[in-house]
């Protein structure tokens, strides 16, 4: 009896030990795993939001029973996207005015928010975003005369596409208390004929921005609620967001924990007093979705509006060379303090000066290789001589692909053949440090990070334009590019041990995709189309 009884008994053990309960099994997919050597994988098992397995079909479905499988036909999977430089809250905000993005004449944008205003007649105020005095005839700043006549009595402010100027009618220039010929340190006030344009440039912008009502609580969802949406809709499960003050960390923090916001989030403090002495003390904050741990700084400008900070004047501006938003002192004290700190300093620098003094100053505290990862947001325009500052103290370069793309049509103007060699060099600046997480400072370009792909794989927008691409010398490998929205972006928010690959005790946080990135032809990027989002192992699109 017994030794008939004992080999069964033994055989329900090992069966029972060996096919391990899951919540999640993908299966008959190529799934591209990110991991160091980029091996590629067939299934994957996940469990309370973590992947407990990565291997072949065989291996995970003998080891593995889960009560929701999904085979995946023999499509790609990547790891979810994170996009390393955006403003999720302010693109939320951006999808609730008038959009002012594409327009081809200023005329255009008047329009637009004609049309906004009657469909919106309760709002206090008309706000907009998205014009570029670029794609106009002439070229010109636009100047607030129309405005004025359609909006006597109610506020009108309308951010350019860079986040860099707006323009405001009268009424809203009134509640500010701008008049014509005041000045203001790190920004300038637009005066035609001794009147005011209506165009405030930087630092002024802030004038009129601190009149703006805040939003109630439950606008403040439908915002970021609707661009968790479209972000995952687009394959993104982490966004950095590049400057928020504290009361907008805690709202996000408070959501989170009530449920109405799943999406991921790195964020870097503005650097205004309040953030700091809120944070910098009690050093980064942590929870499941949400990381605060990096303090974003404005050195200069944009390159569109001419605030970029040149070491040589403009080339289409030869009186002017932009200017730095703040004294040099108040970035080396900075750096100082946060030198001391576990946060990491992460400055907006476009211009070759500005890069320059940022860079030095970053040496000075970080003195040669380091692990604190201060980085540089968009590194647009570089002096050859000043390359290699970002390789000795480590400094991460965090650009965007589809500026490039944007700007190409008009970067030449600003700057000139010369200068324009050493701008959007992605590639170089992954040579000095070895990585580059990319991103898209949404709202300023698109969310897509098809179009980022496209622009720094093939270097071209999405009109195929140029034919043959923008300065290909400093285009990335499609391996470097999904690198650098993923693993790489996870690092340079100190996140890659949970997320920005998908091994084993990592969040399964990944994309089913209809087309294959690694294969997909060059014209059909961006007809590529996300069937399925997951974020930590639960499918959000
Ligand atoms: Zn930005």
């Amino acid at each position: 009896m017994m030794k008939k009884l004992f080999p069964v008994f033994l055989l329900f053990a090992i069966v029972s030990c060996s096919t391990r309960k899951v919540d999640l099994i993908v299966h008959h997919a190529v799934i591209y795993t990110v991991d160091s050597v980029f091996t590629k994988a067939q299934a994957m098992a996940v469990k309370d939001g973590k992947i407990v397995a990565v291997g072949t079909n065989e291996e995970i479905q003998k080891k593995f029973t889960a009560a929701e499988n999904v085979d995946a036909e023999g499509k790609a999977i990547y790891p979810g996207f994170i996009d390393a430089h955006a403003h999720f809250v302010g693109y939320g905000r951006s999808l609730f005015q008038v959009d002012l993005f594409g327009c081809n004449s200023w005329d255009e944008a008047v329009q637009r928010v004609k049309a906004f205003a009657a469909q919106h007649p309760d709002l206090p105020w008309i706000l907009g975003r998205g014009w570029d005095q670029n794609r106009w005839p002439g070229k010109a700043f636009p100047v607030n005369d129309a405005l004025n006549q359609l909006f006597p009595d109610k506020p009108v402010v309308l951010t350019r596409v860079d986040g860099h100027a707006s323009i405001a009618n009268q009424k809203a220039l009134d509640l500010a208390g701008v008049k014509a010929g005041q000045t203001i340190t790190g920004g300038s006030i637009e005066v035609k004929n001794g009147k005011l344009t209506g165009v405030l440039v930087d630092n002024a912008t802030g004038r009129v921005y601190a009149q703006i009502p805040e939003p109630s609580k439950e606008t403040y969802v439908q915002w970021l609620q609707q661009a968790q949406k479209n972000c995952f809709a687009q394959g993104l499960t982490t966004i950095t967001d590049c400057g928020l003050n504290y009361k907008d960390v805690e709202a996000i923090d408070a959501l989170q924990k009530e449920g109405k916001l799943d999406m991921r989030l790195y964020v870097m403090l503005s650097d205004e007093p309040g953030n700091l002495e809120k944070y910098i003390k009690t050093g980064p904050y942590k929870t499941d979705r949400l990381f605060v741990k990096g303090v974003k700084v404005y050195a200069d400008g944009a390159l569109g509006s001419r605030g970029a900070c040149l070491l040589h004047p403009y080339s289409d501006r030869p009186d002017w060379s932009g200017f730095l938003l703040r004294n040099q002192s108040h970035y080396d004290s900075l750096a100082r303090v946060l030198a001391a700190t576990d946060f990491q300093m992460c400055t907006h620098a476009i211009g070759d000066s500005a890069n320059r003094e940022i860079l030095n100053i970053y040496n000075k505290y970080l003195k040669g290789k380091n692990d604190k990862r201060w980085r540089i947001e968009h590194a647009q325009v570089i002096d050859q001589n000043d390359f290699h500052l970002f390789g000795d103290a480590s400094v991460i370069p965090s650009v965007q692909p589809t500026h490039a793309t944007s700007d190409m049509y008009w970067a030449g103007d600003r700057l000139g053949a010369e200068r324009l060699k050493n701008a959007y060099a992605f590639k170089q600046l992954l040579k000095e440090n070895g990585w580059i997480p990319l991103g898209t400072d949404f709202p300023v370009e698109d969310i897509s990070p098809f179009k980022t792909f496209l622009a720094a794989v093939v270097r071209k927008d999405a009109k195929a334009y140029p034919a043959n691409g923008f300065q290909t010398e400093n285009g990335l490998t499609r391996e470097e590019m999904i690198r650098g929205m993923t693993i790489w972006a996870a690092r340079a928010n100190f996140m890659e041990k949970e997320i920005g690959s998908l091994e084993q005790g990592k969040k399964a946080d990944f994309i089913l995709l209809d087309k294959d990135l690694m294969q997909v032809a060059p014209a059909d990027i961006l007809n590529t189309r996300v069937n399925a989002t997951y974020l930590a192992g639960k499918r959000v699109h």
